[in-house]
């Protein structure tokens, strides 16, 4: 029988290495929903090359766009965030959340309460949201399977232990962009050097996070958050290859590392396929070609992102929710060149130590409500402070 899959932020990165793998087998699937934002001619194409139900589109001013660009199809048409959350309401056996940001949370926690399988790649809905996200596939009785690479790594390596054995969880990064540069010429740093990534093509948002390592920081939140690890057992490595994708070290001292090309269409496959393994298009790794791998401690001058995370996951409460937030506003920021690529993280420390009472919330209390609070006025004060 064909598995009903849906594909939120359908339209980016991740989303079209997932459509890549599903149009390789067609007949194993029956697309539900798809979703995506301005790219309203990628996004109709591919729900009428998968038959999708339904196709939505989060910017509700292109609702007519959209219906032309579907016109002689079966499939429906729908716009905003009403209809995109309507979306993730509908019944699917396997959901992929690759919106970008906070948006993302609420229709992977929809689909979660509809029993469907969520392959997570929206980190932000763990590092906002960790406690109520896994409460909710727990209540469900459905699963999460992390999409992020180092995610999907750690997983993997856990298959048959016991997390009690586990003494340590390597998350390994690349350094991204600025990796190399002397500290004195970040301050002059664009918008398009920091989008570029030495080894990964992935959205924007997370190259240009890559190179401030805030992408990081999400993960180690990520990782806290998803395996319910103590952060004091969560270490960072800086691999720049990108080969090992994270490690996990057991009490024996044996280290298991995830090795492979970095692709996320193997994440994504694994979570496609589990709790089996299938053929995937990836490239098979020649060592031998690849001679050497290196590994070095992460600067936390160069990387503030990370000590910040530290912060966060020893805070707990609703901090990752203002963590996230005032992030993405300074990213919206660095992107409009408002601010210096080092400010970010000036930003973000500053509303953090501005609305530390967040800290204070019982995990077991966390809603959607008080989530999109603390995210709001995280953003406001990242405004406020970026206006002085
Ligand atoms: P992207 O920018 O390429 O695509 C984002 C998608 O979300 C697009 O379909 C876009 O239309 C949609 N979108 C953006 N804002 C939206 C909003 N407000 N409401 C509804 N839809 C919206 O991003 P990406 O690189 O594919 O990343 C997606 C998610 O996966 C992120 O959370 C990212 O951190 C995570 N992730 C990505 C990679 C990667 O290799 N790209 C790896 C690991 C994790
Ligand atoms: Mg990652």
């Amino acid at each position: 029988m064909a598995r009903r899959i849906s594909i939120f932020g359908a339209t980016g990165s991740i989303g079209q290495s997932t459509i890549d793998l599903i149009a390789r087998d067609p007949d194993a699937y029956e697309v539900v929903a798809l979703s995506g934002g301005r790219n309203i001619a990628q996004l109709a194409k591919d729900a009428m090359k998968l038959r999708a139900q339904v196709a939505v589109t989060a910017d509700e001013n292109r609702l007519t766009e959209l219906r032309e660009a579907l016109v002689g199809s079966d499939v429906q048409a729908a716009a905003g965030r009403q209809a995109l959350i309507e979306a993730a309401s509908r019944s699917a056996d396997w959901v992929m959340s690759a919106i970008v940001g906070a948006a993302g949370l609420e229709p992977g926690l929809r689909a979660l309460q509809t029993g469907a399988t969520l392959a997570l790649a929206n980190k932000e809905s763990l590092v906002c949201a960790g406690p109520l996200i896994m409460r909710t596939a727990q209540a469900h009785g459905t699963h999460i399977l992390p999409v992020d690479s180092e995610h999907s790594a750690v997983f993997q390596a856990l298959i048959g232990e016991d997390l009690a054995a586990v003494e340590r969880i390597i998350i390994t990064a690349s350094g991204g962009a600025f990796r190399d540069w002397p500290l004195e010429d970040l301050a002059k740093a664009t918008p398009a050097q920091a989008a570029t990534h030495p080894n990964w093509d992935m959205g924007q948002r997370i190259t240009i996070d890559s190179a401030s390592m805030f992408n990081k920081a999400l993960e180690l939140i990520e990782t806290k958050e998803y395996f319910g690890v103590s952060p004091d057992k969560i270490e960072t490595v800086v691999h720049p290859e990108s080969m090992v994708h994270a490690l996990v070290g057991f009490n024996d001292g044996a280290l298991m590392a995830h090795v492979g090309a970095p692709d996320m269409r193997h994440a994504i496959g694994f979570a496609l396929h589990y709790p089996h393994r299938k053929p995937l298009p990836v490239e098979r790794l020649d060592l031998v070609k690849l001679g050497q791998m290196s590994f070095r401690n992460p600067c936390e001058t160069r990387w503030p992102a990370l000590r910040l995370a530290r912060e966060v996951m020893q805070a707990g409460g609703l901090m990752g929710a203002v963590f996230n937030a005032a992030k993405e506003r300074a990213l919206d920021a660095f992107i409009a060149e408002q601010i210096s690529f080092p400010a970010m993280a000036e930003v973000v420390e500053q509303v953090l130590s501005d609305l530390s009472y967040f800290e204070g919330h019982n995990p077991a209390e966390i809603t959607l409500d008080k989530v999109a609070e603390a995210d709001h006025l995280a953003r406001m004060r990242a405004d406020e402070i970026m206006a002085r």
